[in-house]
């Protein structure tokens, strides 16, 4: 019997900065570009896992920060580590529960050791440091271990930032001694490190710097998809990719609509994770070739389109806009359960076109006619072709 690799990253295809390629880890392979569907509370939500992987999924993510807070990290090892308990047996990556501390909790001390919060949960006092972090995502059996970092807002001044990026390396430090002492779990799992330094060129390549220096699995773009914008977001993606390794996956965190995916893939990103299929989902709004729809529109009450007409998933395949509708207005859990399984199929398919494209030398292309159907309605509804009309 041949056994996987911990973990393995072959590019197999490149066109301009992007790439395609695989992860080979003990629970799977990740075939890149990689969307991540966000599993926060050890579910996605409304969604079996079954779900999530018949949409095309190779790896979820979960976050430390709830699992520790909600049923406890403890609890989920004596259960047998999170992928038992939730059912789900290809590669898991956790965050390291900085980023949620700092936007969820009551934080009450941020210190060299670590940060200090209560619980949004219940108020309850907690602690979160790099070595805390690790043995978190350990006791979870985390697949893709995420350095402890902090993630200060992109519009802090500039001291700040650089104070902040600068403790964030030493964190990575401290997470890399911590993780390589953790035995079993670090001969089987990766780390992955996150760069920081907002928006500013010579903050990332320090940070870059030191992260290459220390020396990770992955390397992850932190510090984005905090408010900033599109236009600053991709400038700060002109550069920050090709500051990480060359020979490393890069995982851009928290990103994003599907433009941006496509946007920031064309600038050498290789994985993903957001929260905009599932949460979208369960607003009442689905992703679909042409751009976003609102299912709570009155203009789909009696149309008998699929959500999207090239989408091959089961949804499309069986359900009209107009019962979707129905289901979204009426707040149904049907519609919520239906819009996820969607859009996470969509998102799927997405990135496999985006692989498919690279590995034929024709990304550019894809990108552009991608844009001019997606981004030519981007934020507003377009009507559908057929059915579209009630008899009045
Ligand atoms: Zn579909």
């Amino acid at each position: 019997m041949t056994q996987q690799p911990r973990f393995h990253f072959r590019i197999e295809a490149t066109d301009g900065k992007a790439r395609t390629g695989r992860i080979a880890m003990r629970r799977g392979e990740i075939r890149t570009p990689a969307f991540m569907p966000v599993g926060t509370a050890a579910t996605v939500k409304a969604m079996k896992p079954e779900s999530v992987r018949a949409t095309g999924a190779d790896i979820i993510l979960g976050n430390t920060y709830h699992l520790m807070l909600r049923p406890g990290a403890e609890r989920v090892a004596r259960l047998g580590g999170l992928h038992r308990f939730m059912n789900w047996d290809r590669p898991i990556l956790t965050d390291s529960g900085g980023y949620q501390v700092m936007s969820l909790s009551d934080l009450t001390k941020l210190t060299e050791k670590g940060v200090e919060f209560r619980s949004h949960i219940d108020g309850s006092r907690h602690m979160l440091t790099p070595e805390r972090s690790m043995e978190i995502q350990c006791l979870l059996g985390s697949d893709i271990v995420m350095a402890f970092d902090e993630c200060p807002r992109a519009d802090r001044p500039m001291a700040e930032i650089e104070a902040s990026m600068e403790m964030s390396m030493r964190w990575a430090q401290r997470s890399r001694d911590a993780f390589d002492a953790g035995g079993e779990h670090a001969e089987n799992a990766a780390l992955f490190g996150i760069q920081q330094g907002a928006l500013d060129e010579s903050l990332r390549a320090r940070s870059a710097e030191a992260l290459r220096a220390i020396g990770f699995d992955g390397y992850a773009i932190g510090g984005l998809a905090v408010g900033e914008g599109q236009e600053a977001m991709f400038a700060t993606l002109d550069f920050a990719p090709g500051q990480l390794p060359e020979d490393a996956p890069r995982y851009l965190m928290g990103v994003g609509k599907p433009d941006d995916l496509v946007g920031a893939v064309a600038r050498g990103v290789d994985m993903f994770d957001c929260v905009l299929p599932t949460r979208s989902g369960r607003n009442g709004q689905a992703f679909t070739w042409s751009g976003p729809l609102n299912l709570r529109n009155a203009g789909h009450a009696e149309d008998t389109a699929p959500l999207d007409e090239r989408c091959e998933c089961a949804v499309c395949g069986t359900y009209s806009r107009a019962y979707l509708h129905h289901l979204t207005k009426a707040g149904e859990m049907l519609g919520a359960m239906l819009l996820t399984e969607h859009n996470l199929a969509f998102y799927q398919q997405l990135m496999a076109a985006m692989r498919k494209a690279i590995a034929e030398g024709a990304f550019e292309k894809f990108r552009v006619d991608f844009l001019s159907e997606y981004g030519s309605t981007c934020g507003r509804e377009r009507a559908t072709t057929r059915g579209k009309q009630a008899p009045s």
